[in-house]
């Protein structure tokens, strides 16, 4: 089959641990794509998403191979999709994966997750190649419009999916909107999680053992941030 010619816009990529949601503590490969359509105040990633350069699909596949991201994968390692909000490019990454698979690569073999607010609803092209969906609804302390950040038709499809909701929170207060948000769509509790918003390990653990205590309150799990935990501010690892 032929793949139509395109290109994705990477920002940067890189080898580490999955910090963060159900699958934390698996070894990840992370490719980060540029561009984002919320600017939440307190983003830690802004910086980063805004800058990116275009790779065709072929060039990608070199810059994995000279990586040794396919060994990495072919050992268990996940691939790890994220943002900015990659559903921005999905008929482009949708179009990689299916490269990929031309070039015997394997990647329906790939336990492939995707990191994204829940405002854009997948394609079956894309949907059909991802095992995991992170799902990251931003709350008011975002300061992104509510009318941006809450679809309900896109939180209705990712709710019946294979997929955990984390909530990035860091005011007791802000847990109603949680409830809410959690009742309305009809979301498991068992697969929320309450995120400390933090940039630094110091400051995750002040936050932490008061998020800590809200989930034993609510039922809702205690997101971790390991790649804080271990490495701090250092990105890339
Ligand atoms: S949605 Fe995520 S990447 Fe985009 S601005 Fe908000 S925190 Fe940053």
């Amino acid at each position: 089959m032929e793949t139509e010619i395109s290109t994705l816009r990477l920002s940067e990529h890189f080898y580490s641990i999955q910090g963060e949601g159900a699958t934390a503590g698996t070894p990840a490969v992370f490719v980060r794509f540029g561009g984002c359509d919320f600017v939440c105040s307190w983003c830690d990633t802004l910086e980063v998403w805004k800058k990116w350069r275009h790779l065709t699909f072929d060039e990608m596949d070199a810059l994995f191979d000279s990586q040794g991201y396919y060994g990495n994968l072919r050992k268990g390692a996940s691939l790890v999709i994220t943002g900015g909000n990659p559903l921005l490019q999905q008929d482009a990454i949708a179009g990689w994966f299916n490269r990929l698979r031309e070039l015997d690569r394997e990647p329906q073999r790939f336990n492939i997750e995707l990191e994204t607010q829940g405002n854009i609803l997948p394609t079956r092209e894309l949907a059909r190649w991802v095992r995991q969906w992170n799902v990251s609804p931003k709350l008011a302390n975002s300061g992104v419009p509510l009318e941006k950040r809450i679809v309900d038709k896109a939180i209705a499809w990712y709710a019946t999916a294979t997929s955990c909701f984390k909530f990035p929170i860091r005011a007791f207060d802000e847990l109603a909107e949680v409830e809410a948000f959690v009742r309305y769509h009809r979301i498991r509790r068992s697969r929320v999680y309450l995120m400390p918003i933090c940039n630094t390990r110091e400051e995750f653990m002040v936050l932490a053992p008061q998020v800590a205590h809200w989930s034993q309150k609510t039922g809702f799990k205690l997101g971790s941030r390991l790649q804080l935990v271990l490495w701090d501010k250092v990105v890339g690892r």
